[in-house]
């Protein structure tokens, strides 16, 4: 549980405070129609981490009322994915089809109550009568048949005498209510079709707003959670319960923010159709942002479960970056997994003056992560590197292998390219090299310089694997439809090379190619004959960035250390450094990006000294800072009005995106931040009377899409607050936007 309690874990701690409930009861309520996805991760972490977290208790329960989409291969695919999530259920898996016989004798007690009428209008005179937002609805003429009438009825409609919408069941309230919801809504429907588990035996089906209130009542639930476009159901759902005058306790529906995430969509209807239609190859797809198509991708259950803490619990919709999730399965990885050495476009090298073979004990994890392990890395004469690796006229800044510059192999020795062998169409298909018998890595004593380091394998030693590439689902980030799919969102490599230690381990198990990024073996098409690996995400920074921003950094006594691209050792100010930041909160690699630049930590050190903000102050050096120090020969500003820049974003004064803005300045001209944001009215702006002009202006302006987003495209969502963000010059305080865009879109 993070540190903060969100609101909805504050209103369990008053209920049980004030002693209106003993015990905490939730559920997680899908219904079976589909796979789950990242959204009931979400909802799974609430219900579930709520119950864990006081002591009660969270049902699983399906919401199996509507016979005609429901399968129980959708039961299995959600048992499956709250237990990998590590969530477990009370006793037994709960449905809301073993209450149907409850939930009718409720619906008779209303009908006796005078509470509810069997209506005979169609489909279209129902939705007639409702009326629109701004005139009141009618009631139907029906309304009056008696008690005996309409029990009479609903009996028979539960016999089966009727066809499907001849009839349907009402609750009695008010016609004319503001929020239409409460106007007359349906209770039973007829529906003569054959339900996955009650079979034949029913013909009327009750409705959500029936069904799922009573099955939360009977099964004892104390805190009903749901998504915010149920906000107008919970009149309803209060009306029910209360109207049937039950035994206290009973429950209370509260409403979060659904998760959205850019770049796919989140919709069963959605992914049932990218299913259905071959789009993907089936509901366990890498590509889809199913818990099962994340389970094959290799995502770990702990990458999801922080990915959820890290978004917290809110009462507006936003939309989240899908680069936070990735971020978080990254940030699980990168001390977890073994680093080995695969090839994914082969150019094959020969060694002249290389004869044998020999084993080369090689460390799976670099210096600063704190496992050990190893293996044996075969060497021999013919070894295979990536074809981008070598450049026959490289541009400027080119750090890897060319006729004239020599590279380090990882873990082995210091090459240089002889001859380049080239095809009749003068394509490179081999390259003669040279290694230097006295370069061997942690015992260099070749004095030979080289700015990086590749990886490779050897040739003869290496095994052939099929490794799958994903890139997004969707080529825009709010998609639409089918037009907005990415046709290039699959990339299979049929020969990619591997160290044979990959394949001796277990298939269960996640590495880290060297500068490729964290791959899983495919649990489904991985065999021996063919081993198959899934890239579940790339590495945060390509080698050749890495290479850009840590040029300087072997400017200590790295001399006769051994140069191994990114991963030099650090010295021992360097190691307390990092160990300091780590714990502290800087993820790994600020930490590191700081402490092995005096300069780097010198600043932020003294930058904390103003402002205790070591996340923002890190992030602003190790990039910001560190940028400037690059291209200008001193700073114009220092740590003290960094600190100033980063209070005003801490006291939201200006948003992150003004402090760039800010920062730029700052760097160009040396002012002063506080008078920069003064000057130039940078201030942030979360008055609600002036922001929502700006929103209303943006949803005049765009009618289609708001159809759209009503309709069903809640994808657009981000849509209109980027609109508003971009009209304020970026002034607009985000969060506050967010709330009144969801105010003007859903509750009205
Ligand atoms: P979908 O629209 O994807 O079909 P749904 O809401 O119809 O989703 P259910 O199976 O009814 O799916 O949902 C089960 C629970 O998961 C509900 O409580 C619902 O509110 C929650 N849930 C569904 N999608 C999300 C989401 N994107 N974010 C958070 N919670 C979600
Ligand atoms: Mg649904």
């Amino acid at each position: 549980m993070s540190e903060s309690k969100d609101f909805l874990r504050t209103k369990v701690e008053e209920d049980l405070k004030s002693g209106k409930y003993q015990t905490i009861m939730t559920r997680f309520p899908p219904e079976p129609n589909g796979f789950p996805h990242i959204g009931h991760a979400k909802s799974i972490c609430i219900n579930f981490g709520i119950a864990r977290d006081y002591a009660g208790q969270c049902n699983l329960r399906m919401d199996d009322t509507n016979p005609t989409t429901e399968d129980m291969r959708y039961v299995e695919a959600l048992k499956d994915a709250v237990n990998w999530l590590g969530f477990t259920w009370a006793d037994k898996v709960y449905f809301a089809s073993d209450y149907f016989p409850k939930i009718y004798d409720y619906a008779v007690q209303l009908v006796n109550m005078g509470k509810a009428y069997v209506d005979s209008l169609n489909e279209e005179e129902i939705r007639e009568y409702r009326g629109t937002v701004k005139e009141a609805g009618r009631r139907s003429i029906f309304a009056q048949r008696s008690i005996e009438e309409n029990l009479d009825l609903l009996e028979r409609m539960k016999n089966g005498e009727f066809k499907d919408g001849e009839h349907v069941l009402r609750a009695k309230i008010d016609m004319s209510a503001a929020n239409m919801k409460m106007r007359d809504p349906l209770l039973y429907r007829i529906r003569h079709a054959h339900h996955f588990r009650t079979n034949d035996t029913w013909c009327i089906y009750p409705m959500y707003d029936f069904a799922h209130c009573l099955s939360d009542y009977i099964e004892g639930i104390t805190h009903s959670i749901c998504t915010l476009e149920f906000e107008n159901n919970r009149d309803i759902y209060d009306w029910v319960l209360d109207a049937l005058e039950l035994t206290p306790p009973r429950p209370y529906q509260h409403e979060f923010a659904r998760l959205g995430i850019n770049y796919t969509v989140m919709s069963k209807r959605k992914l049932l159709e990218l299913v259905n239609g071959g789009y993907v190859h089936g509901w366990d797809d890498p590509r889809l942002p199913t818990i099962a198509g994340y389970k094959r991708r290799g995502y770990t259950p702990e990458s999801i479960l922080n990915f959820c803490d890290q978004i917290g619990i809110a009462k507006a919709n936003s939309m989240v970056d899908v680069a936070q999730l990735e971020f978080c399965i990254r940030d699980d990885l990168n001390q977890k997994v073994p680093r080995v050495m695969c090839v994914l476009d082969p150019l094959k090298v020969v060694i002249e003056n290389y004869e044998g073979e020999e084993e080369i004990d090689a460390s799976y994890y670099p210096y600063d992560v704190p496992k050990e392990g190893s293996r044996k890395l075969p060497f021999a004469k013919e070894i295979y590197i990536e074809r981008d690796d070598f450049m026959e006229n490289p541009p400027e800044g080119y750090y890897r292998l060319t006729p004239t510059q020599p590279v380090r192999l990882k873990h082995a020795y210091i090459l240089t390219c002889k001859e380049v062998v080239k095809d009749a169409n003068g394509n490179i298909i081999e390259i003669k090299a040279l290694y230097h018998p006295d370069s061997k890595s942690g015992a260099d004593t070749s004095g030979i310089k080289t700015k990086s380091a590749i990886h490779w394998v050897s040739a003869k030693h290496a095994k052939k694997i099929e490794v799958r590439l994903y890139e997004r689902l969707y080529k825009v980030d709010a998609p639409e439809g089918l037009e907005d799919l990415n046709p290039d969102s699959l990339h299979v490599i049929p020969n990619a090379f591997v160290e044979p230690a990959v394949i001796s381990e277990k298939p269960d198990v996640r590495f880290q190619f060297e500068r490729q990024g964290y791959f899983y073996a495919d649990p489904v098409d991985y065999t021996d004959a063919k081993p198959v690996f899934n890239k579940i995400v790339g590495l945060k920074d390509s080698w050749a960035k890495k290479a850009e921003t840590l040029p300087q950094a072997p400017k200590t006594e790295a001399k006769k250390a051994h140069v191994e691209g990114d991963v030099i050792p650090m010295n021992k100010a360097e190691l307390a450094r990092f160990e300091t930041y780590t714990t502290s909160g800087l993820n790994a690699e600020i930490a590191n990006t700081l402490s092995r630049d005096e300069q780097l930590s010198d600043f932020y050190e003294a930058t904390l000294l103003h402002v205790k903000s070591p996340i923002s102050i890190a992030n602003i050096v190790a990039n910001d800072v560190a940028r400037e120090l690059k291209h200008e020969a001193s700073l114009k500003f220092g740590a003290k009005e960094v600190a100033q820049l980063i209070g005003m974003m801490d006291e939201g004064v200006i948003s992150s995106k003004i402090a760039k803005q800010v920062f730029e300045t700052m760097a160009q001209t040396g002012e002063n931040p506080l008078y920069i944001v003064e000057s130039q009215g940078l201030k942030q702006i979360s008055d609600p009377e002036i922001l929502k002009p700006l929103i209303d202006e943006v949803i005049a302006k765009n009618p289609d899409n708001v159809a759209k987003y009503k309709a069903g495209n809640t994808n657009l969502f981000g849509f209109f607050v980027g609109q508003v963000l971009k009209n304020s010059g970026g002034k607009a305080n985000p969060s506050v936007v967010n709330e009144l865009v969801t105010q003007k879109l859903i509750q009205r």
